[in-house]
């Protein structure tokens, strides 16, 4: 047998005689091999809610339902005159009329003996599908395309739990076949109704018209289930809710019934199972848009690497606190509860439980809460005259909102950012809970605060329309460990991996695995992410000598680690060129100055033209403390001791004293405007040295008023650093603290130099430069 598809078509998709014309195009269109063979079709866009409506005021003796029903009426024969003629029309009205008496008779009856039970209503809502297939089989005919229409209640066949009845599968799966087999002829079926072995109408729950045609698809083993609706897709959140919500591409059949569950009304929870079962994608597609990609629903969850796949809510709940001291000691404590609330029908949505055992919370809906409260005090009748557990306190007019996703079995600390993205916009938490499957955190809040709480969690977790940047970080030393800090708090960013000399883990997983650079390389390259950043925050030759790999696989690189940009000359140039070619970027502004602009002050001067003719820099904030503070009374190296003590030197301040970090730093100066040198080019001065030294130095230069600064200069094509005295008109005389100074002579600033100035050093600054680096290395547009 040729493969074969089924399709849905929701309530806004044969809503008007328009839509429908959109419903006939698409079942139209050519589908390649794969044959439809069955269109499942819901009542027209608020029928049903139009169908209870009546009945209720029917029940009520209220005769306006007269005139509720004459609308509808109106309703399904203007809509069908306008996509039929001829015969076929006249065929169809009388069809369609005969309909519509038999409801007209059922809404007298309900009027005369003044009842509405759920048997009957079932009855009532049945007529909204058995309208609109006559319908839209009629347009196909319209078209010559042959159709038949199809009562579900011919093959679904469930028990009697009207307004939500259970499917009995073996019976429905056999009718289905045996149907499906007679009646070759495309088959228009009405969502959402069925009927019980003795022939009653039940249907299966509001929204039941996708699970229609989940179960019609599983039994004919569909290669397809497609989902036709008014949006493109299954949301990251409720697009009614959220302007920033986007179609999310493929999500996992667990991802959808646990979205769907918590309120997403785009699909019907129990949809998911017959579809699972048989392994089925499901389509989700919009009709109003037919060529927008949709949602794949099938085992595969997207690409794209958030914790959350989306938001759901569900806005009106109440909730049940169970309380009491003694509640610790009550054996089978959430048994009894749950024992309790089954045995009166009642739906929990969601339980959470607090660690001290002391409360327990349950969700339900608000028509349930009095039922619920009755159940629960009943059956701790007992503890309660022992005072061992208090009343059911009852709250009203709160929503829960639900994040959804595979990622979230992984990742740790997702509870945390959701809490924290909900505090900061000031919304008080009721409760938390975190669901058994592990695919989902909701928490309870105010329904005053609903909107406002879906888009702060939707805009910390999928940020926008903005694209994720990616992290990839190596080092967790003082500035990996602030940036880490400071990432922390962005929306658009994801660390998804991280590494230091031992250990290396990815997606916050609980797994370090032993830290191996090349390993780390080939999974952040298997893993192909968009936007991907590597950011170094090592002191290490190693890991600088894989960055032409990361910049040939469209890995932007940002780095404090001067190792790359001072080393090998032609290296650095192979880095400049691949970036370039690669149309990736290689950032390592925070090598000179750490947060202080100074290496994209001098790109800017270059760019505009200028000529370079100068640069004198104080660039060590170590050896900057150490000459601020020394004067003819201290000795050179207790200045040194102190800077150690502050944390401002290197763990061996030798490593300072000799002078190479700075030599480094001109170096790279030097290189960025255009000269080709070499560290071994630049002449250092080495600090370490006697303290009778400086004291010399320092008597001297105080007596003709001047102090000493460890300068590094850059002129006539030559680098060097060297101690020097500097005379209080030297803008170098007034530094403080730790500063880093630049002064750039130029043609343009050629009295005056261009000074930049400010703290040179310290994890925060550096930090907080590579953080504002990593921004501009995902941005396509710098
Ligand atoms: P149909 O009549 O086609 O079955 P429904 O009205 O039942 O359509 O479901 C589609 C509607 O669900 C959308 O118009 C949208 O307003 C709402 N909705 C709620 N949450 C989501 C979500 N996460 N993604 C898409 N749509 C959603
Ligand atoms: N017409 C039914 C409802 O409104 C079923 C459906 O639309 O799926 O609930
Ligand atoms: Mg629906």
């Amino acid at each position: 047998m040729s493969a074969i598809k089924v399709l849905k078509f929701g309530g806004t998709s044969v809503g008007s005689a328009d839509a429908i014309k959109k419903v006939v195009e698409i079942i139209m269109a050519p589908s390649g091999s794969v044959k439809i063979v069955a269109v499942i079709v819901s009542a027209m866009s608020e029928v049903t809610d139009q169908l209870i409506k009546t009945a209720t005021l029917a029940s009520q003796k209220n005769s306006l339902y007269k005139k509720e029903f004459l609308g509808l009426e109106k309703l399904h024969l203007e809509t069908v005159k306008k996509l039929t003629s001829g015969k076929l029309q006249k065929q169809t009205v009388s069809d369609l009329k005969n309909i519509l008496n038999e409801l007209k008779d059922v809404l007298h009856g309900v009027f005369i003996i003044n009842e509405l039970s759920p048997r009957v209503l079932d009855y009532i809502m049945s007529f909204g599908e058995r309208l609109s297939a006559k319908i839209l089989t009629a347009a196909l005919r319209d078209k010559n395309i042959m159709a038949e229409m199809l009562d579900g209640r011919k093959i679904i066949v469930t028990n009697d739990d009207f307004g939500r009845a259970l499917v009995n599968f073996r019976k429905t799966d056999e009718n289905i076949v045996r149907y499906f087999k007679k009646h070759q002829t495309l088959q228009i079926v009405t969502g959402f109704i069925a009927a019980t072995e003795k022939g009653l109408t039940t249907t299966l729950g509001r929204g039941g018209s996708d699970y229609s045609v989940a179960i019609i698809g599983a039994a004919l083993n569909a290669k397809s289930i497609e989902i036709w609706t008014d949006v493109s897709g299954v949301m990251t959140a409720d697009p009614r809710k959220t302007k920033s919500a986007t179609a999310i591409e493929k999500m996992t059949y667990e991802e959808a019934v646990e979205i769907s569950y918590f309120g997403a009304k785009v699909i019907h929870p129990p949809t998911m199972l017959p579809a699972r079962e048989k392994n089925i994608p499901i389509q989700i597609k919009n009709t109003f848009n037919p060529t927008a990609r949709g949602t794949t629903i099938g085992n595969e969850s997207s690409a794209r690497n958030l914790p959350a796949k989306g938001i759901s809510s569900i806005s009106d709940i109440s909730m049940l606190r169970v309380e009491g001291s003694g509640m610790i000691g009550i054996p089978g404590i959430s048994t009894r509860i749950f024992g309790a609330l089954a045995k009166e029908k009642v739906n929990v949505i969601l339980i959470t439980q607090a660690s001290s055992e002391h409360s327990i919370c349950i969700a339900v809906a608000p028509k349930d809460a009095p039922r619920a409260k009755k159940a629960i005090e009943e059956e701790f009748v007992l503890e309660r005259n022992a005072r061992l557990v208090n009343d059911t306190v009852v709250e009203n007019h709160l929503s829960i909102i639900a994040l959804v996703g595979e990622g979230m079995r992984k990742r740790r600390g997702v509870a945390n950012q959701l809490f924290s993205s909900l505090t900061d916009s000031n919304i008080n938490v009721v409760a938390i809970a975190q669901g058994s499957s592990e695919l989902n955190i909701s928490v309870v809040i105010n329904t005053a605060d609903e909107t406002r709480a879906i888009t702060a969690v939707h805009d910390k977790f999928f940020g926008g329309d903005k694209p994720i940047i990616n992290v990839f970080l190596v080092g967790t030393g003082l500035i990996g460990s602030a940036l880490l800090r400071q990432m922390e708090k962005q929306k658009n960013l994801k660390v998804v991996g991280v590494a230091d000399s031992k250990t290396m883990t990815f997606d916050g997983g609980d797994t370090k695995t032993k830290m191996n650079l090349e390993k780390y390389v080939g999974i952040m390259k298997g893993m192909s992410l968009p936007n991907s950043v590597f950011v170094d925050c090592t002191a290490s030759d190693s890991v600088a000598m894989v960055y032409d790999k990361l910049l040939t696989a469209g890995v932007s690189i940002v780095t404090p680690n001067k190792k790359a940009a001072s080393g090998d000359l032609r290296y650095y140039r192979k880095l400049k060129r691949l970036a370039l070619s690669h149309k990736t970027k290689f950032i390592y502004k925070t090598n000179v100055g750490a947060g202080l602009p100074v290496i994209s002050t001098l790109h800017d001067l270059l760019k505009s033209g200028d000529t370079i003719l100068k640069v004198e820099a104080v660039l060590s904030g170590t050896l900057s403390y150490v000459f601020n503070n020394l004067t003819g009374d201290k000795k050179f190296s207790e200045v040194v001791k102190q800077a150690k003590e502050l944390g401002y030197t290197e763990p061996d301040p030798k490593d300072d004293l000799r002078g190479t970090d700075v030599a480094r730093k001109i170096l790279i100066l030097g290189r960025e405007i255009g000269l080709p040198l070499e560290l071994k080019d630049i002449k250092t001065e080495n600090l370490i040295k006697k303290d009778n030294f400086y004291e010399e130095k320092v008597n001297a230069a105080e007596k003709n008023g001047e102090v000493l600064r460890y300068i590094a200069t850059i002129e006539n094509g030559k680098a060097e650093v060297s101690l020097k005295a500097v005379p209080s008109t030297h803008s170098f005389y007034n530094l403080t603290e730790n500063d880093n100074i630049v002064a750039f002579t130029t043609k343009r600033y050629s009295q005056t130099p261009l000074v930049i100035r400010g703290p040179g050093a310290g994890a925060e600054v550096t930090a907080a430069g590579v953080f504002r680096d990593i921004l501009q290395a995902a941005d396509q547009n710098q």
